[in-house]
């Protein structure tokens, strides 16, 4: 027996300063988690954490050094940016308590959860999934993977968005509402979590749409930066 078509590529990231390539399983993200960017969503900032996911073949890596390029998605007239810290999975496991839960994790990196805002909106109006909004090919931008034993601040680090040189987002890894071991710690109750999964751990205030030919440029502190330009709908 054999496959009826060649088999589908296993989306990776690349490895800071490494050759290496790190594979990709799931894409997991936290919902609302920094309180001001819940607040401008129009929440209150004090709800248990919520989640959702993208395919795995949303990621759109970005070698260090290299300005990736995202096509303009359809269906959308506001198109945003939300920058996030990511946490890469090593070791996988159910039930994680949060203080074993940074054991899990094999290294961090930058990346953007793009957005089609005018969808996501639709959708939640009519109580509808917010796949549409959130999972389309290309949404998943992200930068090379630093190993976490090489990232040691990373958990309370500058984070910020830049677009075109201007600011847009600004804030600390710190101020996560839920931080990233309890972030595990829910993640892991309702999924199993194994090696390969990405979590993309929510974006501060300061979310915004970007057009053709911008230029964004993602940073946090440590981490390996994430450049990105936006390039028209085809
Ligand atoms: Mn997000």
């Amino acid at each position: 027996m054999s496959d009826v078509f060649d088999a589908p590529v296993v989306p990776r990231v690349p490895v800071a300063g490494s050759a290496d390539t790190f594979p990709v399983r799931r894409i997991y993200c936290v919902g609302r988690n920094y309180v001001e960017h819940a607040i401008e969503m129009g929440h209150t900032g004090r709800e248990a954490p919520f989640f959702f996911l993208k395919p795995a073949d949303a990621v759109l890596p970005v070698a260090a050094g290299e300005e990736g390029a995202m096509r303009y998605p359809g269906l959308t007239a506001s198109l945003h940016h939300e920058i996030e810290l990511v946490a890469a999975i090593g070791k996988g496991g159910r039930n994680i308590p949060a203080a074993q839960a940074l054991a899990h994790v094999w290294g961090y990196a930058v990346g953007l959860d793009m957005t089609r805002r005018d969808l996501q909106n639709d959708m939640k109006k009519q109580g509808r999934p917010w796949c549409i909004a959130k999972g389309f090919e290309q949404s998943a931008p992200i930068g090379p993977i630093t190993p976490a034993q090489a990232a040691p601040g990373v958990l309370d680090a500058p984070i910020e968005l830049l677009v075109n040189g201007q600011p847009r987002q600004a804030s600390r890894t710190s101020r996560l509402i839920w931080s990233l071991a309890e972030v595990i710690e829910h993640l892991s109750a309702a999924w199993e979590l194994a090696p390969g999964d990405l979590i993309f751990t929510g974006t501060p205030e300061g979310v915004g749409a970007v057009q053709p030919g911008d230029r964004l440029l993602g940073r946090i502190e440590g981490l390996s930066e994430l450049r990105l330009r936006v390039t028209p709908q085809e």
